[in-house]
């Protein structure tokens, strides 16, 4: 019987329901392979005649992105929040300080070159408590350097779309991101009230407000976190799809740490993107990991780092304090100091520091999300198992439905 996965070098050869694929871990290469190629260790000779180059990035040190936490409070209480249960990250400071956040912002533009790209993403707490301190960013960063492709993103819990709230995200065109987990009996469960009462009813009549203006916003996508609460994707996104979002973000809360529930979302996830495949390649694209990954495949663009925390990507406090991660703002051990005095340095792979040296997909995760992997920090492989199962899961299914599309 053929095995379903073999290794040759540089080579993964998977046996899918649609036929063999192959896909260079160096390259980032995903090609149909024929079951004589599937079987034929000579498979990696075969290979070199695919060959391209692959598009060289940038080495310049620079911030691409930072997230910025506008609020440090926040009316919901959702059972899985790491921001201190409350948004506040454990800290008393409650409401962004424009004065110490914006001349860190001047200094990172001004490191930048005319067409790069910068992102910036609002969160809290729950951002629009405090509106205004959006709009002096935006205003600020689209000011300070307007040859710079600029995007932003506010990523709310959709309780404020007050008519007043909408105008302004109108009047910005920036992307909106609700943070929704689901239908009533699953969000009002995940993110109730402070006082428990469950609140998707207020939300849903709030995003019908923002949906209006639609045409006025950059894109309006959503945020759904599965685990305890729900595992099922198919009931989800069958809900979620009534508000025809741009895209949908699905994740697990791994600290659960339970492979029984990963397994079910994993397998819930699958069957809802073989479905969306089955219609057609953008309805796929409308789940963001599939998105972002056939991006990736489409530049061939070999992954060092997770997301850059600490050299591309920066996450900054109320205060203008910063870190590599926002779920680390507070956390002084993990402090990268104030944001105006911050420079990109080149930092060490999470490839090499996590020793992903032996992993097939380590192009493609780049060593993965430092905060899921910390628990396991003092561990010999520095590794979160459940991580780097979901991670090969999910780009292993990626990877067959691009060669299906692109064939
Ligand atoms: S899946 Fe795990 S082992 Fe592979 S690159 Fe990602 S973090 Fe490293
Ligand atoms: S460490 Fe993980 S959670 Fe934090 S910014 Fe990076 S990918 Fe996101």
């Amino acid at each position: 019987m053929r095995p379903l996965q073999q290794s040759f070098g540089q080579v993964q050869a998977f046996s899918t329901s649609n036929g063999f694929i192959g896909f260079h871990q160096e390259r980032l290469e995903v090609a149909e392979l024929s079951a004589e190629l599937f079987d034929d260790l000579s498979l990696t000779s075969a290979w070199s005649e695919l060959k391209r180059e692959s598009p060289q990035g940038s080495s310049r040190p620079a911030l691409q992105s930072v997230t910025i936490n506008v609020t440090q409070i926040c009316n919901l209480h959702c059972t899985y929040c790491a921001a201190g249960g409350d948004g506040t990250y454990g800290q008393p400071q409650r409401r962004m300080a424009v004065e110490k956040v914006l001349p860190g912002l001047t200094r990172a533009l001004h490191n930048l070159e005319a067409g790069d790209e910068f992102r910036v993403s609002f969160i809290g707490g729950e951002p629009l408590l405090y509106p205004e301190g959006i709009r002096w960013v935006v205003d600020h960063v689209r000011s300070t350097r307007p040859d710079v492709h600029t995007s932003f993103v506010v990523i709310t819990n959709g309780t404020l779309f007050s008519e007043s709230v909408v105008e302004l995200l109108a009047s910005l065109k920036i992307e909106v991101k609700l943070s929704l987990d689901g239908p009533p009996e699953i969000n009002d469960r995940s993110r109730p009230q402070k006082n428990g009462r469950g609140i998707t009813a207020e939300v849903v009549s709030g995003l019908q407000r923002l949906l209006a203006r639609r045409s006025e916003l950059e894109a309006v996508t959503v945020s759904a976190v599965f685990g305890k609460h729900n595992v099922d994707a198919e009931k989800t996104y069958d809900f979620l799809s009534q508000f025809q979002f741009d895209q949908y973000g699905f994740s697990i809360d791994l600290n659960a740490n339970d492979s029984a529930l990963l397994h079910s979302f994993l397998l819930s996830v699958e069957k809802l993107a073989r479905r969306l495949a089955s219609h057609s390649e953008a309805e796929l694209l409308k789940l963001r990991f599939f998105s972002d990954l056939f991006d990736q495949l489409d530049a061939r663009a070999f992954l060092n780092d997770h997301c850059g925390g600490g050299t591309k990507h920066l996450a900054v406090d109320t205060q203008g304090q910063t870190s590599g991660c926002h779920w680390w703002l507070g956390k002084s051990k993990k402090a990268l100091g104030s944001f105006e005095a911050f420079s990109p340095e080149k930092a060490i792979s999470d490839i090499e520091s996590r020793n992903c040296q032996a992993c097939w997909a380590r192009g493609i995760c780049g060593g993965g999300c430092a905060f899921a992997h910390e628990p396991f920090a003092n561990t010999l492989d520095k590794k979160n198992p459940l991580f780097c199962l979901q991670q090969r899961y999910l780009i292993q299914l990626g990877i067959e439905l691009y060669a299906r599309f692109r064939r």
